[in-house]
């Protein structure tokens, strides 16, 4: 019999593989939805701020010249004042909330603040508050802040992470107990990227009796949610990270219907009253979530959102998430095989099922590395002390190819020791 010779198929390389990638992506497309007024910059902050929809751009100018000039105060009754609460049941299917109980209103921190007042409330006889070192500083603050608010009734005990990337389900079910009023985790940790079993966290308070209060900031539109199937009780979250609705927009809270009736806003603004409009002296809260309005709505900021949650309608969160995974497991292989060596040490979980939307990438050079990718060579990071950079990846806008070019271009910074020509003091945003 005749041997054939073996060919050997040349190795694939990493920029074609990405190539290949980016040809089989069904969300490819969804990048030509945004506003790209530099095609070279490389985007890896989407998890702080989204980029800007083409649709909310022309949402925008149309409110502009036709609600706000020509429509004047007329616009409240042609769809301004509905605003927060349609807004809030596009978001609710992202987070797996039936309708009637989600809105818009406020920044996280103040919905945080309306929520965490609301949920020890219901909980008087019960002196805890379990959280975690992973919870983002303002939800901490908050809590302190309501404790204090409270007569310094209770006590907020966090559970720490060992290794500073993961926090086990265990740990955190072990430290809720028949004391504890109320359990708030960041579902996604804003450093390491760690993702908590919303499920199981959420049973375990029920049963020991808790109220769980879920923050969804780095979150919503990257990892599916489900809030309902968890028995969850309160939910809080951005909107200007993967949901891309613009700086400073407003941002969403949720609150289930099986306690709606017995919260109450510790902000009693004329929005969240039954009727604003009777000018009534006495204040009665609205039925349901709506009462947790505060008062008027920034209609400019919500025009903005609208459109942007569209694409996530239309792409689905199920391809979206599957694409973030994709897009982490195809930036870890360049990770080990090209940035170790430069001295790079993986801050987040390797398990993509513990792992939100983002890769956080350990240097003891990381701030001035940062400061580099931003200057030098156009790629958009961010910063966390003391020494993370974060990589977003957005899956309805960043592309594989264009992940492997900032492994390139993160590989010259080191390389050529452009970071030392910047200092190691720190802007006052990072
Ligand atoms: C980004 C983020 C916030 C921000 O809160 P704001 O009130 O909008 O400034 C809060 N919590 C988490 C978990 C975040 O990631």
């Amino acid at each position: 019999m005749e041997r054939r010779p073996t060919k050997r198929e040349p190795a694939e390389s990493d920029l074609d593989r990405a190539r290949r990638l980016d040809a089989a992506d069904p969300l490819a497309p969804f990048r030509s939805r945004f506003v790209l007024p530099d095609p070279s910059l490389i985007y890896l902050d989407g998890n702080s701020l989204g980029r800007l929809p083409t649709a909310s751009a022309a949402r925008l100018q149309q409110e502009i010249q036709q609600e706000w000039a020509e429509q004047l105060i007329r616009g409240w009754n042609r769809g301004w004042y509905e605003a927060p609460e349609r807004i809030g049941e596009r978001i609710a299917p992202l987070i797996g909330a039936a309708p009637g109980q989600v809105v818009v209103s406020d920044s996280t921190s103040v919905n945080l603040y309306k929520l965490v007042h609301a949920a020890l409330a219901l909980r008087p006889d019960r002196h805890r508050i379990v959280s975690s070192t992973f919870n983002f500083p303002t939800d901490l603050y908050v809590v302190q802040g309501c404790i204090a608010a409270a007569g310094h009734r209770h006590r907020l005990d966090l559970v720490a992470s060992e290794d500073e990337i993961h926090l086990p389900t265990e740990e955190v079910i072990a430290a809720i107990d028949e004391e504890t009023a109320l359990v708030t985790l960041s579902h996604v940790a804003f450093k390491s990227g760690f993702l908590h079993d919303g499920a199981r966290i959420s049973a375990a308070a029920r049963e020991a009796g808790a109220l769980i209060l879920w923050d969804l900031s780095h979150s919503v539109g990257a990892v599916p949610v489900d809030l309902d199937g968890w028995g969850a009780d309160m939910a809080v979250g951005c909107t200007y990270k993967y949901l891309n609705g613009g700086p400073g927009a407003p941002a969403f809270l949720y609150v289930a219907h099986a306690i709606q009736a017995a919260c109450r806003s510790p902000i009693q603004g004329w929005f969240g009253q039954q009727a604003p409009f009777d000018f009534d002296l006495a204040y009665h809260p609205a039925p349901g979530v709506r009462r947790f309005l505060v008062g008027t709505p920034p209609v400019l900021s919500l025009a903005a959102i609208e459109p942007a949650l569209d694409l996530h309608h239309e792409a689905g969160m199920e391809p979206i998430r599957r694409k973030s995974v994709a897009l982490s497991e195809f930036l870890l292989d360049l990770f080990d095989r090209r940035l170790v060596p430069l001295g790079f040490s993986l801050g987040s979980p390797r398990n993509a099922d513990h792992r939100g939307s983002h890769l956080s990438l350990r240097h003891s050079d990381a701030y001035r590395i940062c400061r580099a990718l931003i200057e030098e060579v156009g790629v958009l990071p961010d910063f966390r002390a003391p020494d993370h950079i974060r990589l977003g990846l957005a899956p309805l806008y960043l592309g594989f190819e264009q992940l492997h070019e900032a492994v390139v271009r993160l590989e010259q910074v080191v390389r050529e020791d452009l970071h030392l020509r910047y200092p190691s003091a720190r802007l006052s945003v990072t």
